[in-house]
């Protein structure tokens, strides 16, 4: 394989972990590398559109930023070219632009910031206490437990108090590490029994100033790592050193994972970050549209937000999509709806997946592990019951059909206990943060089905 072929794999692989697929996809992946000139991999690409895009600053970095972070002596810059420019550009002795290289390895991609995160109900509580992290570390909510759905911001507000601490003191020493990262640093520490790594791994952990760790679910049944954290956690909470984590749920839901462990996740602030709503939709994409440089009419807008409900991850690669074949038709602005919905069509046919009465018991029976003639049936035993109940709740919640029907099709029901039950789990999605989290679990179960 050519010099410059395995390095672009190596730089291309850096780059997925940083961008959305559809960028990747769209974009990056549509590159072919032909040479290194003057310490330049030369790239090329058939598309103007994509030529001009990862020439914007905010996908310039992302190579940048990969090139810098693949260990090589050769490559510390890249260009662009269209297949038309090849020719003149391989013939031409001198590179044409230079641009600056800076050194430092980015620890935080610069683009998690506060100030790119938009605010709204479903996650102003979590920012705002993250904030106050930033500001204040070890004095403020410690620990800080961020929890919520994948796609709602939960990394970009780790890397957000970690670009805010940086830059009032780039001396403080924070360690961010994905929990599968810190999985494997224990392992390694295990490795041929030797006591020095032991020691380092322990050293480094306990030396942080902040420690951020993400996705903490995954620490599940990994006992020798959560039994590292708990001593790590000890020691810094000790220290007053600021200790931030995020999982895809709250810490009572973690299963397989120590009692004690749990305690300490909950000892601090714990938060939510929910779905968002209409408002913040809308809001995201008009900030987003606005970063990439990219026009698009308010009605496109609304349009995308009210059809891409699940996460902010695919909101981004909904708009993605859009700027792209905007660019493949030649429009500057995207204000054509057909244009929008041919981009679109995969995401939209999500969308129209049937929801009845019978997807959402299917998924409430595999959650609770029941037949659907149980839940139907007469049994009172709680888990049946509690079935049951939150089967109404969501049907009523999710499908406007009315009590009778719902009573009818739940084993002949009277109206009086549909409404007995759904007011009940209304209640306990207020008081009880264990109902809440399974109806929102199930939720999500149907949503994604
Ligand atoms: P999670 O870690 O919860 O799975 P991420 O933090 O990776 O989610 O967010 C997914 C994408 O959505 C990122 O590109 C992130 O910048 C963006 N995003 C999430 N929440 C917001 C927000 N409130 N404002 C702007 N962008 C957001
Ligand atoms: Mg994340």
């Amino acid at each position: 394989m050519d010099e410059y072929t395995r390095i672009w794999k190596q730089i291309l692989e850096e780059i997925s972990k940083n961008v959305t697929s559809v960028d990747y996809d769209m974009w990056f992946s549509k590159l072919e590398p032909i040479s290194i000139n003057f310490g330049k991999l030369v790239l090329v690409t058939s598309l103007k559109s994509v030529q001009s895009i990862l020439n914007t600053p905010e996908y310039q970095k992302y190579i940048m930023n990969a090139i810098k972070k693949v260990d090589n002596t050769i490559v510390s810059d890249y260009i662009i070219i269209t297949s038309d420019e090849k020719d003149s550009y391989l013939t031409s002795k001198e590179p044409k632009v230079e641009t600056v290289i800076n050194d430092t390895k980015p620890l935080f991609n610069d683009k998690y910031t506060f100030d790119n995160f938009v605010v709204g109900s479903s996650n102003n509580i979590a920012k705002s206490a993250a904030f106050s992290v930033a500001q204040n570390p070890g004095n403020s909510f410690n620990p800080l437990f961020i929890y919520g759905g994948v796609g709602l911001g939960k990394t970009h507000i780790l890397h957000a108090i970690g670009n805010y601490v940086l830059s009032n003191n780039k001396n403080t020493n924070i360690i961010y590490a994905t929990t599968e990262q810190f999985v494997n640093d224990y392992i390694e520490s295990l490795r041929n029994n030797k006591t020095d790594k032991v020691y380092e791994f322990r050293e480094k952990y306990r030396k942080a100033d902040i420690l951020m760790l993400d996705d903490v679910q995954f620490l599940q049944n990994k006992e020798g790592s959560q039994e590292a954290l708990f001593h790590t956690f000890n020691d810094l909470y000790q220290a007053k050193k600021q200790i931030v984590f995020t999982s895809d749920r709250h810490p009572r839901d973690l299963a397989g994972l120590e009692e004690r462990l749990k305690s300490r996740f909950q000892s601090g602030l714990t938060v939510d970050i929910s779905s968002p709503d209409l408002e913040t939709r809308i809001a995201i994409l008009q900030k987003k549209a606005y970063q990439k440089n990219f026009n698009i009419s308010k009605n496109i807008i609304y349009f995308i937000a009210e059809k891409i409900t699940s996460n902010i991850r695919e909101i981004e690669g909904a708009l993605s999509k859009v700027i792209f074949f905007c660019q493949l038709n030649n429009k500057d602005c995207a204000d054509d709806l057909e244009l929008v919905m041919h981009a679109l069509k995969d995401e939209l046919n999500m969308d129209t997946k049937v929801l009845n009465m019978d997807t959402i018991t299917d998924a409430v029976c595999a959650y609770y592990n029941i037949t659907k003639d149980e839940i139907k049936g007469t049994k009172k035993t709680k888990n049946i019951a509690e079935a049951r109940q939150i089967d109404i709740y969501l049907i009523n919640d999710m499908l406007s059909v009315p009590l009778m029907s719902i009573g009818q099709y739940l084993g002949n029901r009277d109206h009086s206990t549909i409404i007995y039950a759904r007011d009940k789990i209304t209640e306990q999605i207020k008081s009880e943060g264990r109902i809440r989290m399974v109806v929102k679990d199930i939720q999500n179960m149907i949503n994604k089905n």
